[in-house]
């Protein structure tokens, strides 16, 4: 599970590691009254478990509390990546004059942590030319050792204060990923300012099968979506599921534009907000639900439908069975929507749809 970044940058501080002041906002207003509280400029912040946010227009700068009040409003429920933004963190801006990149995640191939650091941070990683990123694994028993954050620092060019600051805040960083049974903490820009290095941005990842013990409670962020380019948008139930579609749709000419998988269980609330995420995407002309109840119950499922295409515009494709396929049916059925109960005859009319529109 992705975190956010306001709930990242909130474990790192409590490890110590230096995070800009901030508050997390709902509103207009109330943005307006945290800018007032931080004083002098603010940055407001997209909160969607996604990277990318500045290039999508989800990061602005406000000068004053009027002027973050105008942002949060422009920001306040754009979409940016699927996801609609719905809070805010508002930010004491940082006079950043150099940005890294920090990371630890696991280097699944050598079966052991990696940290990496980069002085080309700002953006992504995978544009970053390889020889220009210092990297080092970590043998877990015994932890990341303060002079190999030194040589990390050092590879990337730092001196004096600013390699001690660094190689501090890598050290927590990789106290965070540890004891927070992460599988990714990426800090990027790790900011350079006058008053020392800040984390201006936090990526927390936080291994799914740890959630017990790290009492993370699971929300929504339970739905896995992922975006694509083609213009079905799809809603399954399973990752093989996702899979079987994504071919089926491709072998048949057609071109998914993002998948969302509800999981196991969904109720008619899950399946009503699934929906609303998919279509999010303005590129989506024609929407696929595949659903195949086992523990799911197809009758929740159908709630959900017909709850959420009230508003749509856009012509959706069912294919249902399994658990209490019939009364599914029948509501569908009674709000004029009609299902199918073969996955490829759905997947055909799906594509002829987005063909012809
Ligand atoms: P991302 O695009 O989702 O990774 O969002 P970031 O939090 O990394 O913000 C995008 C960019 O905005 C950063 O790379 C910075 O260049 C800039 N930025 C974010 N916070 C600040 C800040 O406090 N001061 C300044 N000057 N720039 C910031
Ligand atoms: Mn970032």
């Amino acid at each position: 599970m992705e975190l956010c970044e306001y709930r990242g940058k909130s474990i790192l501080r409590e490890h110590g590691i230096p995070v800009p002041e901030g508050r997390v906002v709902e509103s207009a207003g109330e943005a307006k009254e945290a800018a007032a509280e931080l004083g002098g400029e603010v940055v407001l912040k997209a909160q969607v478990p996604a990277g990318g946010r500045g290039k999508a227009g989800g990061v602005k700068f406000a000068a004053s509390p009027e002027e973050a009040a105008e942002a949060a409003e422009a920001l306040l429920g754009m979409s940016i990546r699927g996801y609609r933004v719905e809070r805010l963190l508002v930010e004491q801006k940082l006079e950043i004059q150099k940005e890294l990149y920090a990371c630890v995640t696991v280097d699944r191939e050598a079966g052991m942590p990696l940290v990496m650091l980069s002085s080309e941070g700002g953006v992504e990683i995978e544009q970053v030319p390889e020889h220009l990123i210092a990297r080092t694994h970590v043998e877990p028993l015994l932890g990341l050792q303060p002079y190999m954050a030194r040589e990390l620092g050092a590879e990337a060019g730092l001196r004096g204060s600013e390699l001690r600051q660094v190689a501090e805040v890598l050290h927590r960083m990789y106290e965070v990923f540890r004891s927070r049974d992460a599988l990714l903490v990426e800090v990027n820009p790790l900011a350079l300012t006058p008053g020392g290095a800040f984390a201006a941005d936090a990526k927390l990842t936080i291994d799914d099968d740890a959630w017990f013990r790290q009492g993370m409670e699971h929300q929504e962020e339970r739905q896995r979506y992922v975006e694509l380019s083609g213009s079905i948008g799809c809603i399954v139930n399973g990752a093989g599921l996702a899979m079987a579609t994504m071919d089926t749709l491709k072998r048949l000419g057609g071109e998914p534009a993002n998948f969302l998988d509800i999981g196991g269980g969904a109720g008619a609330e899950a399946m009503r907000s699934a929906v609303a995420r998919v279509v999010s995407n303005p590129q989506v002309k024609v929407l696929l639900v595949n659903i195949l109840g086992g523990i799911t119950r197809c009758d929740e499922i159908a709630r959900g439908i017909v709850e959420a295409v009230r508003e749509l515009s856009l012509p959706v494709v069912v294919r249902l069975m399994g658990t209490n396929e019939e009364e599914g049916r029948k509501i569908l059925r009674s709000a004029g929507i009609e299902v199918e109960r073969d996955m490829l005859a759905a997947a055909k009319l799906a594509v002829e749809l987005s063909k012809s529109i």
